[in-house]
């Protein structure tokens, strides 16, 4: 099953952005994700293409039309799950991600200026969905982490499939520290650094228990919180 984005969006040019790159822009090649973007301002009605107005009771900036996002977004065949990029909405988290990722349609609204008229939230049921408590200048860079998010979990993105079940956050821990080649390394201060012992054994049950101990570990040193949810 492929997943396919519609992003709604003034800047179609931005996709897909990083997402043509590496890991996503193989998966793409290979149509294990799919995307198409909607340039809202095709759909103003008026002849300056006007997409946005200013905001009833005041206030600074220009809020963008619902007339004109609904018309997008009526363009669209199968819109699938409608979420709109907002940082009032819903924190993207690994376990959101997994569920987005077993979507076969999202379609994702990226909002501009000071944000859109609610009526069309609210005609359209979209879900909000914000990838952290920041403010960013527009919906489109968030789309793209959500949608890298996803896409990396499609069955046949990543070669070994149990990369991702091993990864932070999966069992709600963070990842135990990686090594590599070479075993003893000196830095540009002359301080030497050696792999630690245990990794070099050969002794997998030993690995694997340091591993858990170590991802424990980080995750109470690191985001105490993450422990809490799980609790
Ligand atoms: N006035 C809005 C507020 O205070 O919440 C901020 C609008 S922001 C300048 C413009 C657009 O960027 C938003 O409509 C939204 O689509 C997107 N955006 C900004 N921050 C975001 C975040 N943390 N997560 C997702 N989307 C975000």
């Amino acid at each position: 099953m492929t997943l396919h984005f519609n992003i709604l969006t003034l800047f179609p040019e931005m996709f897909p952005g990083v997402l043509g790159q590496s890991l996503s822009g193989k998966a793409l090649e290979k149509n294990l994700w799919s995307y198409q973007c909607v340039n809202i301002r095709d759909f103003a009605t008026d002849r300056h293409k006007t997409v946005d107005d200013t905001p009833y009771g005041g206030g600074a900036g220009m809020i963008m039309r619902a007339d004109v996002i609904e018309n997008a977004l009526l363009s669209v065949p199968a819109p699938g799950r409608k979420i709109y990029l907002s940082p009032r909405g819903r924190v993207l988290n690994q376990k959101l991600a997994e569920d987005l990722s077993r979507e076969s349609g999202i379609s994702l609204l990226c909002g501009r200026y000071e944000g859109v008229d609610q009526r069309v939230l609210d005609a359209h049921d979209f879900e909000e969905i914000s990838i952290g408590d920041y403010v960013l200048s527009g919906g489109e860079p968030a789309a793209m982490i959500l949608m890298d998010a996803c896409i990396r979990l499609i069955d046949g993105v990543m070669g070994n499939k149990n990369t991702a079940g091993e990864e932070s956050f999966a069992d709600g821990l963070l990842e135990y520290p990686h090594y590599t080649r070479p075993a003893s390394w000196t830095d540009a201060n002359g301080q030497t650094h050696n792999v630690p012992d245990i990794l070099t054994s050969g002794d997998h049950g030993k690995v694997k228990k340091w591993r858990e101990e170590q991802s424990l570990d980080i995750t109470k040193r690191m985001r105490p919180d993450l422990l809490n949810k799980n609790t």
